[in-house]
């Protein structure tokens, strides 16, 4: 499947690129946790100043080293992904809206009837845009953003994994609004895990769902708000290439499955369009309708992929010379280049491979 951004996006982040850490800070996730802040502080500094706040509020029975691990690897700050960067999916944005956004800006508004899910599972093909609506999620919705594949806390941190899963759950808290993205979830939650063919897996997997269960009886509960964090306004959302791998107990936690789908025609000229955006190129609006039929079964980080090889292309055909030309001497990406990349850039999903997701879509998911 896709090479996985996420345990590499899990890595510490500072601040986003554009920034350089001195602006006053204009909109904080969550002001009332800052009491009285003089204006001036950095994003950094008021960054650094909530976390150390959560660390000290954290029960007694966190383990700080594993808080301290989780704020380092699995928090993303900065780096920022808005709805306008994904092409396409309109109906799992306002899904994800409504589901989550909107209740975190205004809890008020979603009590009751209108409460809102504690879980969502976006699943599809590998490569179509569920890690990247999980941060647009969490950059629109102002939330803190915990990151971590389920395989790495089935193998990376093996041993440390049920601390560390406490520990992920208190902090959410904390600094909650959170929201925390469990890629590959079906490595955490398949049947397999659960049928004691790794005894460490298992303890994880309980681990998370005694996690998970707390999280949601505190939501629903009238003490949501304590002093150690804001279980009401943390959500987990969780993502699969392998939905049928999850057992039934476990899909039946998340109340809402989101299909995320490969794109269609248009949205992957849109994404194109996106992609080239900056570049020089001769690409007409016929080139577009014919790289539209020659796309067809494309996912989002197949277009993605492609794009870039054609943009290679022009380079390509220079050799060494490369080093001495101008930058307005490269001729600009044509129509040829992407016919020539396409040649080595196939579908990453067999016409068989989609049908099963369509299929596990039409019994158990709502449909994008
Ligand atoms: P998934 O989590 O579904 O496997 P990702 O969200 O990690 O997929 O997407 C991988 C890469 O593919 C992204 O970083 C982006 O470059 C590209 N991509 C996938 N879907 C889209 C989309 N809908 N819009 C724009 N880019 C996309």
């Amino acid at each position: 499947s896709e090479p996985k951004s996420t345990s590499e996006d899990a890595k510490p982040k500072k601040a986003p690129a554009k920034a350089t850490g001195k602006e006053p800070v204009l909109e904080l996730a969550d002001a009332s946790d800052l009491g009285e802040q003089p204006p001036e502080i950095t994003e950094d500094e008021a960054w650094d100043k909530r976390v150390k706040t959560a660390l000290k509020t954290l029960d007694k029975g966190v383990d700080q080293a594993a808080a301290k691990q989780i704020i380092n690897e699995i928090v993303i700050h900065g780096d920022e992904v808005h709805w306008e960067d994904i092409a396409g999916l309109e109906v799992a944005k306002l899904a994800l809206k409504e589901a989550v956004v909107y209740p975190f800006l205004r809890p008020d508004l979603f009590r009751g009837l209108r409460e809102p899910a504690r879980g969502m599972l976006l699943f599809g093909p590998p490569g179509t845009g569920k890690t990247m609506l999980a941060r647009a999620v969490a950059t629109e919705s102002k939330s803190t953003f915990f990151s971590i594949s389920a395989s790495s806390l089935t193998s990376k941190y093996l041993g440390e994994s049920e601390k560390l899963v406490r520990a992920l759950f208190q902090l959410a808290k904390a600094l909650a609004p959170s929201i925390i993205f469990i890629d590959e979830i079906d490595s955490l939650l398949s049947t397999r895990s659960g049928s004691g063919e790794h005894e460490a897996t298992r303890r994880i997997k309980t681990e998370f769902l005694i996690q998970w269960s707390a999280l949601q009886r505190a939501a629903a509960g009238k003490e949501a708000k304590t002093d150690t964090g804001d279980a009401s306004r943390v959500l987990v959302l969780a993502a699969t290439n392998l939905p049928w791998a999850i057992d039934e107990a476990a899909r039946r936690r998340f109340v809402r499955r989101q299909y995320i789908p490969l794109p269609e025609g248009p949205v992957r000229v849109q994404q194109l369009r996106n992609l080239l955006g900056q570049q020089k190129h001769t690409l007409t609006e016929r080139d577009m309708r014919q790289l539209e039929v020659l796309t067809e079964d494309f996912s989002g980080s197949d277009i993605t992929a492609l794009a870039k090889d054609a943009a290679m292309g022009p380079l390509r055909s220079l050799g060494e010379s490369l080093l001495h030309m101008r930058m307005e001497d490269i001729r600009p990406i044509m129509l040829e280049d992407f016919r020539s990349s396409l040649k080595s850039i196939r579908p990453s999903v067999s016409k068989e491979g989609l049908q099963e997701y369509e299929d596990w879509a039409r019994n158990f998911g709502e449909r994008a």
